[in-house]
């Protein structure tokens, strides 16, 4: 083994577009490697035809990108991916390797550690690196949310570890980058590969949305009292530019589709503007939205928990503060009522 540590990031991607999840990780490594003397911090890229990516991830921060091009990685699918990500790791020995908490990294991630033998700390929401061990210190909620566990793996290498898009800030790319691609083969052949692609079929795009990389959202929970309460936050959240957000209770109680809950079992969100209404702020929930700009929560107890994350409170009737609030936006683009609009 070298003196080098290598802190590896999978850059994840997807008909040639990479994951910004991808991004989020190389800034957490370059933070990680800052504490960790002699480490330095590089790609992983697979796929058919993607080597132009490496450019982006060096623009990001990595050094040095490893490449496996081969027609076989061109659609994802976990047995490719895995044998020729665990080759790489047994040949280069990195260790740390950070991966997107998507679902496809979630499936990648396990399916590396098992094949190479060491652990993974998965959905962490804190990376650091422990003062004293100088090995990475993995934080996630355990318990049900209700505590946060500080995982160290001591023995095995690499550490692995998983975190969810939007839990780390997105760094700034450099204008330009340069870095070192170094090629691998994947040792593998179609032939070889027992599950075969025979269609794609695009999942209900109806209610798909992409709410982690979303500027506003409007989000409501169990105070709305009735799915039809979403129609509400649809109108707000069309004025304001965003999208609709909920909380899980209304997601189980099929109010709305799951891809809009927001919390520790469901996305973290950082938007600009989150508007919280008839939600009383658990702590499953408030681990999703700490990492936006500004939180306005509207509730009528004075005394619920989301007032302790928001930057603004209003406490009341949602029904009577909502519709206040679209009259005011509309009288304000009609140029009417700037002033209060401005004041409120
Ligand atoms: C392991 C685990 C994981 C979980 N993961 C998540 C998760 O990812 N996301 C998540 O959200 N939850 C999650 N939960 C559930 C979480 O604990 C809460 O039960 C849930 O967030 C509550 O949803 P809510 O705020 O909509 O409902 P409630 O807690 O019932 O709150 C409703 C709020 O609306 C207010 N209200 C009522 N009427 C009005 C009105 N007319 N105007 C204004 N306000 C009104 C009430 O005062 C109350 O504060 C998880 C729980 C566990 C155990």
């Amino acid at each position: 083994m070298s003196d080098t540590k290598r802190i590896w990031v999978l850059i994840e991607q997807e008909e040639g577009k990479a994951h910004p999840v991808s991004w989020e990780l190389l800034g957490a490594a370059q933070r990680l490697s800052a504490e960790l003397p002699g480490s330095v911090v590089e790609g992983v890229l697979l796929g058919d035809n993607v080597e132009s990516i490496a450019a982006e991830a060096y623009r990001y921060g990595a050094t040095k990108v490893y490449l496996i091009d081969d027609p076989v990685l061109k659609v994802y699918r976990n047995a490719p991916y895995a044998f020729g990500i665990a080759n790489i790791v047994k040949k280069f020995t990195p260790e740390i390797f950070l991966v997107g908490a998507t679902t496809l990294g979630r499936d990648l991630a396990s399916a590396i550690a098992t094949r190479v033998a060491t652990g993974l700390t998965a959905d962490c929401t804190e990376l650091a690196i422990d003062p004293e061990k100088h090995i990475l210190a993995a934080t996630r909620p355990t318990f049900g949310g209700n505590l946060m566990a500080t995982i160290l793996c001591k023995t095995q290498r690499p550490q692995m570890a998983t975190v969810r898009p939007r839990v780390l800030p997105s760094p700034n790319p450099a204008e330009t980058g340069t870095g070192e691609l170094v090629r691998e083969t994947l040792g593998m052949t179609e032939d070889e590969v027992a599950v075969k692609l025979l269609n794609v079929i695009a999942t209900d795009a109806g209610d798909q949305v992409d709410i982690e990389y979303a500027d506003v959202i409007v989000a409501g929970g169990r105070g709305l009292g009735a799915p039809e309460g979403f129609k509400l936050l649809e109108e707000l959240a069309e004025l304001l530019g965003g999208v609709v957000g909920a909380s899980r209770a209304v997601v189980d109680a099929g109010w709305i589709n799951v891809s809009r809950q927001i919390g520790q079992t469901g996305k973290t969100v950082r938007p600009k503007l989150f508007i919280a209404a008839g939600i009383s702020g658990a702590i499953q929930h408030r681990v999703g939205i700490t990492g936006s700009d500004f939180i306005l929560a509207i509730n009528n107890d004075p005394n619920a928990a989301i007032f302790s994350v928001a930057d603004f409170g209003i406490v009341g009737d949602l029904y009577e503060v909502l519709p206040e609030l679209i009259n005011q936006i509309k009288a304000q683009r009609a140029g009417h009522g700037a002033a209060e609009v401005a004041h409120a």
